[in-house]
């Protein structure tokens, strides 16, 4: 079995994976609040968790990976929206969740195991908050429960804060009725119209971080072995997981603890306040596709942060042109069935070092582009597929990804006949005839990349034709 090394967050050490029940390997990852669309910086942690889920499923075996990511499908912006269409809240959380799926599609993200939404949580978050006050944790105040965090001596070790810095460095919410200022909701009273919920402590609904714990608890169970995010998630939302759980459980949540580095545009983070976001949508509509994102979004390491910009789109789609080139190549090859070639395990093993696996599916590329036999291009074509498969790319028919597919075959061969005179032109110098061959292939309405595994070609989108 394949080795596999994460860097928890919580003991800040790279560490090498061991799942309490590899029959049964559990990850969590907190998912959206569906209020609105969701942009590409919110879908890096959605991906990079993806390649994680991927390769748990390939090492453990696809049946033995519980992976969970749930909705937030109660909160203020919510009730905002909804208010302003004058709708339920069902309304919009069902019309986002809806864009959620369809733009994660788009991206290769496998559906998790289970998407819990909060709202078909409630009893379950009511019996927890119960018993956090029963034991002393939390405590009742003006119609909301709270959670006491100096009930809890390890509150603080997750973030590796003391709680003076905390409430120094987050915004937490001052309020009259909290007995620490680090206190944090657990259930608060609705707003005349807001949706509210029974609950033995009063109607109302429940914070945001408290909805974690109890899908966590009721979907994979009281210790999970994985649990992710984006790094801003640390404090104070992970912080409070924990103390939750900890308290309510006597069980630690999560065995091991992953962040992601943010999307940056420029020098900011990519966020929907500062309003430089981009939407997975908002591309495919320029003809960049799911894939193309998809590989920008792990070219960097997933701890580091990541600039998105048009060079990074640009070499995201050569990258992949070449990749489905060589396919294209081998089209007539019946694809030997390969397992994932090693270097790639072992570099997604690396705590995820996805550069690290891109330069080793470029090396079995090679290997592909350079086979003579049969033999050595049916293996280095399972290969390639089978890695692109961990990864989530390659998914697509090469002939589709060019755009070729309505393409009759006396067309193309014309077309290729074109290229393979061309490149033999430039072999003899002969870069007079080689530039008329290349004038006659554009009045094809074809477009030429040269890479370095040879030409590839696609014909041109109307508007560049
Ligand atoms: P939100 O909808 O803001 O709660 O974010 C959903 C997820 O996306 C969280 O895990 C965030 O940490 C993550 N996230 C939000 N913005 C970015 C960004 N610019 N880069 C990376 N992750 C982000
Ligand atoms: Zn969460």
């Amino acid at each position: 079995m394949s080795d596999i090394f994460l860097y928890d967050t919580a003991s800040r050490s790279r560490r090498r994976f061991v799942p309490a029940d590899p029959q049964r390997v559990t990850m969590y990852v907190c998912g959206p609040t569906v209020y609105g669309p969701a942009h590409i910086g919110n879908f890096r942690p959605a991906v990079v968790f993806d390649v994680l889920f991927r390769l748990l499923r390939e090492v453990y075996g696809a049946d033995h990976v519980a992976y969970a990511r749930n909705f937030t499908d109660v909160d203020d912006k919510i009730n905002a929206a909804a208010a302003q269409e004058g709708v339920d809240i069902s309304v919009i959380t069902e019309r986002f969740t809806k864009v959620y799926h369809d733009d994660s599609a788009a991206l290769g993200i496998l559906r998790p195991t289970f998407e819990p939404a909060a709202t078909a949580h409630m009893a379950e978050m009511a019996a927890m908050i119960s018993g956090l006050i029963e034991a002393g944790h939390a405590y009742q105040a003006e119609g909301h429960v709270l959670f006491s965090v100096k009930s809890h001596a390890a509150y603080g070790k997750l973030s590796g804060r003391s709680l003076d810095e905390m409430i120094a460095g987050a915004r937490v919410e001052v309020a009259p009725y909290k007995k620490d200022a680090a206190d944090f909701v657990l259930w608060k009273p609705s707003k005349p119209g807001e949706p509210e919920w029974p609950a033995p402590f009063g109607a109302g609904r429940p914070g945001w971080h408290i909805e974690c714990s109890a899908m966590i608890a009721s979907t994979l169970g009281e210790t999970i072995d994985i649990h992710g995010g984006g790094i801003d998630l640390v404090f104070p939302h992970h912080e409070n997981e924990v103390a939750q759980s900890m308290c309510a459980h006597g069980k630690p949540l999560a065995n091991y603890w992953l962040h992601n580095g943010f999307l940056a545009m420029g020098a900011e983070k990519m966020s929907k306040s500062l309003g430089n976001v981009i939407r997975p949508s908002e591309l495919i509509a320029r003809g960049i596709k799911g894939e193309v994102i998809r590989y920008g979004l792990l070219t960097g390491h997933y701890r580091a942060p990541l600039d998105w910009n048009d060079k990074l789109i640009e070499q995201s789609r050569k990258a992949l042109d070449r990749l489905y080139g060589v396919l294209r190549r081998l089209g007539d090859v019946e694809p030997a069935d390969r397992p994932v070639p090693g270097p790639v395990l072992e570099a997604l093993g690396d705590d995820l070092n996805t550069p690290k696996a891109y330069a080793a599916l470029f090396e079995i590329l090679a290997r592909a582009n350079k086979a003579g036999t049969h033999e050595e291009q049916a293996n280095a074509k399972g290969e390639l597929l089978a890695a692109g498969r961990v990864l989530g790319f390659l998914q697509e028919n090469p002939d589709s990804w060019f755009g070729v597919d309505g393409l009759d075959g006396g067309m193309r061969a014309r077309i290729d006949a074109l290229l393979t005179d061309r490149q033999a032109a430039r072999v003899n110098k002969d870069y007079a005839s080689a530039d008329a061959l290349r004038t006659q292939i554009d009045a094809l309405g074809v477009l030429v990349d040269d890479t370095p595994e040879g030409p590839v070609w696609r014909m041109k989108a109307i508007e560049e034709a």
